[in-house]
């Protein structure tokens, strides 16, 4: 009997080192905020900041309404964002979400991102911004996304859900963008069981976002309109908690990708990440040659109690709630091919050749 081997597994630091945090929590009595968020929500957020080396960095509930909140805040509130479909779903429901329609844009066959030399084509008056995501923490083209948003006038959110400690250019790949999200969510790099953020490049669009995330408040004042979408005292207890641990998760995850480079070495499909970027580890993917010798591995893997994913299958223009068609061929042929590699803290050398030898 071997054990089963899935894609993921949430890191989880040892109870006594949560418990001290939680015990901090029952010494002020402080479970959630109101109008600011609680003290171990402020610790979290200064150590994560300054780890990012970001300003404007706030904390929200999850990394989905992170994405509503970036689009709320920078006054998007109708009309088309320019998107990718090779993501999870959450990039596309937030737009919808809030009222906006996306519109897709085929990506790079190296790195999965948003393709610039696309975008101008999809651009019409009724574009307000570009949404791209820097998938499995590669970087998007920032500079040529930037510069086409520059010239049309529009807005830029970066959904960094996967970028939590990589860095591109020298600098954080989260500090991109007019607003730059993540997600803190079990089985991320960085996580906070469910959490997420928000990093605004104006002060100003922070401000808004802080105060639409505690129900418009400003104080006692009644300023805008809200919602409640701060995170309470436990979640941010086990995130300083995660915290922690956070060059031994990068190693961790470190060693496991150079397992996998040694082992699948010329054996498969790899993507071809920038010069420019520090990679945070976030994801292991490869190609096959096509569906079919996808599926016979899952075949063998499924057998052998190995559960890779098919992220991210299938390419979100086949969403059936959505009516128009968007013709995007490099998303669909990546996504029919791609699996994601088994990658977590605590996976060990044994586990990976395991995980290899059914390829
Ligand atoms: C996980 C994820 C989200 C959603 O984050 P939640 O915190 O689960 O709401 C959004 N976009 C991408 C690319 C993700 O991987």
């Amino acid at each position: 009997m071997t054990d089963k081997i899935f894609v993921t597994r949430p890191f989880l630091p040892p109870v006594e080192e949560y418990l001290a945090y939680v015990k901090k929590i029952y010494e002020t009595g402080i479970l959630t905020g109101q109008a600011v968020s609680g003290p171990l929500g402020q610790e979290l957020e200064r150590r994560l900041s300054s780890f990012l080396k970001v300003e404007n960095f706030q904390i929200v509930t999850n990394g989905t309404i992170a994405l509503q909140f970036a689009l709320k805040a920078l006054g998007i509130e109708s009309g088309e964002v320019i998107t990718t479909p090779f993501t999870y779903v959450a990039t596309t429901s937030s737009i919808l979400w809030e009222r906006c329609k996306p519109v897709f844009v085929d990506i790079e066959p190296d790195n999965f991102t948003l393709d610039p030399a696309k975008i101008e084509a999809a651009i019409t008056p009724e574009t307000k911004a570009i949404m791209p995501v820097h998938v499995f923490g590669y970087a998007c083209d920032v500079d040529a996304i930037q510069k086409i948003a520059d010239k049309h006038g529009l807005k830029v959110i970066y959904d960094a859900a996967h970028a939590f400690g990589s860095v591109y250019k020298g600098k954080s790949l989260t500090s991109y963008g007019d607003v730059s999200t993540l997600s803190f969510q079990a089985t991320k790099i960085f996580h906070t069981a469910e959490g997420g953020a928000c990093i605004c490049r104006d002060r100003a669009v922070h401000e808004r976002l802080d105060q639409a995330k505690h129900f418009g408040l400003n104080g006692t004042e009644h300023v805008c309109l809200g919602i409640n979408g701060k995170q309470e005292e436990f979640n941010a207890a086990l995130g300083l908690a995660v915290f922690d641990h956070m060059n031994e998760i990068f190693e961790a995850r470190k060693h496991i990708c150079a397992v996998y480079d040694e082992l699948l070495k010329n054996k498969v499909q790899r993507p071809k990440p920038q010069k420019d970027l520090i990679f945070n580890h976030a994801y292991y993917p490869i190609l096959f040659e096509n569906e079919k010798e996808l599926l016979a591995a899952f075949d063998r893997w499924n057998k052998a109690d190995i559960f890779p994913r098919r992220y991210f299958h299938p390419s979100l223009t086949e969403l059936p709630y959505l009516t128009e068609k968007f013709d995007c061929p490099v998303s669909k042929d990546v996504s029919s091919r791609i699996v994601s590699m088994p990658l977590y803290v605590g996976m060990t050398d044994d586990d990976v050749e395991r995980v290899c030898k059914e390829i």
